[in-house]
């Protein structure tokens, strides 16, 4: 018996989890947070619908929390397990859950305040940091391009999945009494032609293929627009005195700004008179990690530019590094350009340098990444009057901007490019890491381009393969 069981980002693009049962053997691919969304909280406390110590082997496409947030809680389960990643996987994974852990903790604590003023019992954190050091020494490193075994029965090969450094996109090899299945997990799908990571690389043979959708529905403009887009905001920025923000992804998405910030500075375009404030020590560690993984960046010529570029960067970008420093950036309101985490707003420095500013009308907020469903970034490109930020009613008078542009994640066309090969094959697809209406439309294309079987699978469904 062959299985595969969908357990999140069905119909949403968190929470990516699934689980392949071949015999006796289950090994897990993902294990990621549900955010922003209504039932996050509850949702993350449901666990598989295994006993989590029979698990035997734990895959993880990329660090995104939206895909490893929950690994710690195995720890505190009982999994003693391997998780095979990438080595830069590795790496990301280990900054991105220390973080996570640090974030669960005083959530836990803030809402343990309210719910005993009302006489209820607080919730533990998910996880506390000690799990994330118990299920980091679980981690094997499993290299690009070869084929790991990681139990009997079940081996995967992992490719560059462009997506951010060390993304991977899974096939996986599965063998039961004789008979054999290949399923292909694209993991999250990166966009081609960027300056630091490679092109995502396709795989050729499947019988299933698990495929996120994410911008499904529409295709970016191109980056050379993007970038024009984003420079004509900064030197009006410049001219008319205005504060920007910039929510940001601490991995991938903050690494590619400050490399166009750096061009553009270089080039003489961008003044240097508008300061530009770094204000994350974890993008400022992912950036460090991004030199430390040379291999994965994408030619010879361009890392050793971007490792040039970065170097000088340190003098035109100012490092925020102190809670303290972040605060007193809002003490006397001058324009600037402020890069700040996290990249949905649902939490980081962006939270309150938003408050202090949102409201006013020489204030740009530069949406760079996706805005999941209920986070506060989804509520500002919506376009609401009001929000509410760190439990306050404020009324939204910055200028929203989005820049679909910059995505880490593949339009539609790039996502049937990278399906392509696999079509003459006649694999069955499952689309998930997407809301309806984007793998709505992706289907209707790969339906009506390749001919194939589409499934847009409801959450916790299971398939026999
Ligand atoms: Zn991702
Ligand atoms: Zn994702």
């Amino acid at each position: 018996m062959m299985r595969l069981h969908l357990l999140g980002a069905t119909g949403e693009v968190t929470g990516s989890s699934s689980l392949l049962e071949v015999g006796k053997k289950k090994v897990l691919v993902d294990f990621g947070l549900f955010q922003g969304a209504k039932f996050a909280l509850e949702k993350n406390r449901r666990l598989p619908p295994v006993d989590v110590r029979k698990i035997d082997a734990v895959v993880l496409t990329h660090a995104h929390l939206d895909h490893s947030g929950r690994l710690p809680m195995l720890a505190r389960l009982g999994y003693k397990g391997p998780i095979y990643a990438s080595p830069a996987t590795i790496d990301l994974t280990r900054l991105l859950l220390g973080d996570s852990a640090r974030i669960q903790q005083s959530d836990a604590e803030r809402a343990a305040k309210r719910l005993v003023r009302q006489g209820r019992i607080p919730p533990e954190p998910l996880y506390d940091e000690e799990d994330v050091a118990t299920i980091m020494s679980q981690f094997v490193p499993m290299p690009m391009n070869k084929t790991t075994q990681v139990t009997q029965g079940v081996s995967v090969l992992p490719h560059d999945a462009g997506h951010i450094l060390g993304s991977t996109s899974l096939k996986f090899h599965l063998e039961e009494a004789g008979q054999t299945r290949i399923v292909v997990f694209s993991g999250d799908i990166g966009v081609r032609d960027t300056p630091l990571l490679c092109d995502p690389e396709p795989f050729h043979e499947a019988h299933w293929v698990v495929m996120e959708s994410t911008y499904g529905d529409r295709d970016h403009r191109s980056i050379a627009a993007t970038i024009e887009e984003f420079l004509q905001i900064l030197v009006t920025a410049e001219a008319e005195k205005r504060r920007v923000l910039i929510p940001a992804f601490a991995v991938g998405r903050t690494q590619q700004l400050l490399y166009y910030i750096g061009v553009l500075t270089e080039q003489g375009r961008l003044p240097e008179s508008l300061p530009v404030y770094l204000d994350s020590p974890m993008a400022r560690a992912a950036t460090q990690l991004h030199l430390d993984h040379p291999e994965l960046l994408d030619d010879e010529t361009k890392r050793k530019d971007f490792c040039a570029r970065l170097d000088r960067l340190k003098k035109r970008v100012r490092i925020v590094e102190s809670r303290a420093d972040s605060m007193s950036l809002n003490d006397d309101w001058s324009p600037c350009v402020i890069i700040a985490g996290s990249g949905m707003c649902n939490g980081g420095r962006i939270v309150h340098h938003l408050k202090h500013s949102v409201w006013r009308h020489n204030t740009d907020v530069l949406m760079v990444g996706y805005q999941s469903n209920g986070t506060l970034g989804s509520q500002l490109v919506k376009g609401l009057k009001k929000v509410r930020i760190l439990g306050q009613m404020i009324e939204v008078r910055a200028k929203i901007h989005t820049l679909g542009g910059f995505s880490a994640h593949a339009g539609q066309t790039e996502l049937l490019d990278w399906l392509k090969p696999l079509a003459a094959r006649k694999p069955m697809v499952l689309l998930n890491h997407g809301e309806d209406r984007s793998r709505e439309a992706l289907a209707e294309k790969i339906r009506n381009d390749f001919g194939l079987n589409v499934t847009l699978p409801e959450p916790e469904t299971s398939f026999d393969l």
